[in-house]
């Protein structure tokens, strides 16, 4: 469930937000103060801000600018004056959208939820480029070079790991042992292909449940191995 903090002085404004994007299955908290808001939305673990531009304690302006600095977290700007969201968008202080007062409660929510689904398609695809894999149980973190498997954390060694993760990045085809060999130990004198099938079999006591009939890295006879997805 998607947790929303309405940084807003207006009682009756930050209510009727609520109880729109509670209908719609998102958490709601309100701060109506404007620092107290900044403190809780550093602290916490939200996934949206609807933040007010006028507001005791601290502007919704300088919010959003120290959010900023430290999250990217999508931030809606509410406003009463038109030219207030002029100003903001010149100020290019990094709201994610803008929207004046009197709006109406279906197109906030409708606004929320489109800014929700884009920050986590966002964090999905940066996640899944830079450092997580994951195929049928088998989760491998290349950031912190750790692998799970069935969420039991194995020890791994280097090259073991070198080697899983550039199969497991390459599925369903086929590498020669030459080919893995060029491929993780590159220029190294030490070791010959040997090398690579002790390897696959250290990997597979790993992550396969019965090693001499694995489900994750296959022997294809006469030609090397494949990661089969
Ligand atoms: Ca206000």
């Amino acid at each position: 469930m998607s947790k929303i903090l309405i940084i807003e002085d207006e009682v009756a404004i930050a209510e009727l937000e609520k109880d729109y994007l509670e209908l719609s299955d998102f958490q709601v908290e309100i701060e109506s103060q404007g620092d107290m808001g900044l403190a809780r939305a550093l602290g916490e673990e939200f996934d949206l801000f609807i933040l007010d531009l006028m507001l005791p304690g601290l502007d919704g302006f300088e919010i959003c600018r120290k959010i900023r600095e430290v999250k990217n977290t999508p931030i809606l700007m509410v406003s009463a004056k038109k030219e207030d969201i002029d100003k903001i968008r010149g100020l290019g202080i990094g709201a994610d959208d803008y929207i004046t007062k009197p709006f109406s409660p279906s197109e906030l929510v409708a606004r929320v939820k489109a800014h929700l689904a884009r920050y986590e398609r966002l964090i999905g695809s940066s996640q899944a480029e830079n450092s997580i894999i994951e195929i049928r149980g088998i989760k491998i973190d290349k950031t912190a070079r750790r692998v799970w498997v069935n969420e039991e954390e194995k020890p791994f060694t280097s090259k073991e790991f070198d080697l899983l993760t550039f199969l497991a990045e390459n599925p369903n085809r086929v590498f020669t042992k030459e080919d893995l060999f060029r491929e993780i130990w590159e220029m190294e004198s030490v070791g010959d292909i040997a090398t690579v099938t002790v390897h696959i079999k250290k990997i597979r006591e790993k992550i396969e449940l019965n090693s001499s009939k694995p489900q994750y890295i296959e022997t294809i006879w006469g030609v090397g191995y494949r990661f089969k997805v």
